[in-house]
């Protein structure tokens, strides 16, 4: 069938809304008619290629729609049915069935590999072929062909030009917190970063019963919108030394933090901000080969555990149901941090991603 995508087709360049050629579903796949999909910051990364992904190639991970089509093979699916699209994993590894498919030994290949397993690629245009099943998915189009072991079926009364980004980054977010770090009540918490993942941090923690969450960031205007949103306490690591400020903010530092920038000199921080046995959780994505300095000597006598979180470390089928659950009781009020914008503004909410004046965007089709 014809369809419309957006197309990335070279470094820093701009996504191409071209109209395409996507083919049949194949046994295991639904078709989805894509209602709405997020921008995250990966989208943009891998358009700059920090990881060797094929171009050109259909991004977008955060999908939300509605079913068309349902491959031969695939059970607990009709047309019809309203769904929140994962990430994709091989369901037969030891990670995978250990409960853990975020590190499925085959998730680079999975989400990053941007064909089919026998090599086709979904879309085509009169210039050839173009990657898909990026994130098992490539949502920038108006219908996909995505693999059904990662879709998650989601209530009738579900907003679906809301839901997308529960996929990848609201899900990283929280689920580092909830799933990770595990804060207990009454407990305290530092976020590095205020971007979306961050921010879905600060509300789980918040949801969980942490009651000193103090976010960390350069910019004001995120602080302050940190602070509305439930932040006890905020730091501008411009101004002030925040593993100063949370030291003594807690009296000798926080019970758990997480890092969503991925910059080194960040990373230090976060480590230096736990107090002892505390736990600290990187999300933020670095280029590979990227290192960061922490004084193993002075945080070994405090006995900290850093772990670094894939996709939240979620089941999203599991996980991604009870966000909805916490969201419809008003308990973890997402859709606070997201701008909708239509399919063909997509360029420009990549650009209000990254000069930081939206949180989250979504792309409505
Ligand atoms: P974002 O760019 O909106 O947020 C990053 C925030 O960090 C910004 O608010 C920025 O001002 C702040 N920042 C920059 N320098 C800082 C500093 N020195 N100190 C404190 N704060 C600083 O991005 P996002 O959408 O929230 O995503 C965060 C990261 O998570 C990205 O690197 C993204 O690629 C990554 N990510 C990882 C996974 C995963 O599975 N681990 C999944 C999704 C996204």
């Amino acid at each position: 069938m014809k369809t419309r995508a957006a197309v990335a087709t070279a470094p820093e360049t701009d996504l191409e809304i071209r109209e395409v050629e996507l083919d049949d579903p194949r046994p295991d796949e639904l078709r989805v008619k894509i209602i709405a999909s997020g921008v995250c910051h990966t989208d943009a990364i891998i358009r700059d290629q920090w990881y060797p992904v094929p171009l050109p190639v259909v991004l977008g991970h955060e999908g939300a729609g509605i079913v068309e089509a349902v491959g031969s093979a695939v059970q607990g699916f009709s047309a019809g049915d309203k769904v929140v699209i994962g990430p994709a994993f091989c369901g037969h590894c030891e990670q995978c069935i250990a409960g853990h498919p975020m590190y499925c030994a085959n998730f680079y290949d999975r989400n990053f590999g941007v064909q089919r397993q026998d090599g086709s690629k979904a879309f085509s245009d009169g210039q050839g072929t173009i990657g898909s099943h990026f994130f098992g998915q490539s949502s920038f189009a108006e219908h996909t062909n995505v693999a059904a072991h990662g879709v998650i079926k989601v209530p009738k009364e579900a907003p679906l030009d809301l839901l997308g980004p529960l996929g990848c980054g609201i899900m990283t977010g929280s689920g580092a917190v909830l799933n990770v770090l595990e804060p207990k009540p009454g407990s305290s918490i530092a976020v590095f970063g205020t971007g979306a993942v961050g921010m879905a941090g600060m509300l789980a923690a918040k949801a969980a019963g942490a009651t000193t969450i103090i976010m960390v960031d350069i910019v004001a205007e995120r602080l302050q919108f940190a602070q509305e949103l439930g932040a006890t306490h905020t730091v501008n690591s411009k101004e002030t030394d925040p593993v100063e400020a949370i030291q003594e903010l807690t009296g000798g530092g926080v019970d758990y933090a997480l890092d969503t920038t991925g910059i080194p000199a960040v990373f230090s921080q976060m480590t230096r901000s736990l107090g002892t046995r505390g736990h600290g959780a990187l999300v933020g994505a670095a280029k590979l080969g990227t290192e960061a300095p922490i004084d193993i000597g002075t945080l070994l006598l405090n006995g900290i555990q850093v772990s670094l979180v894939i996709e939240g470390d979620a089941v999203p089928k599991e996980f991604i149901p009870r966000l909805i659950n916490l969201h419809a009781e008003g308990k973890f009020p997402f859709d606070k941090l997201i701008r909708k914008y239509p399919f063909e503004d997509i360029n420009q909410a990549f650009a209000d991603s990254a000069g930081g004046s939206t949180l989250k965007p979504v792309i409505v089709f």
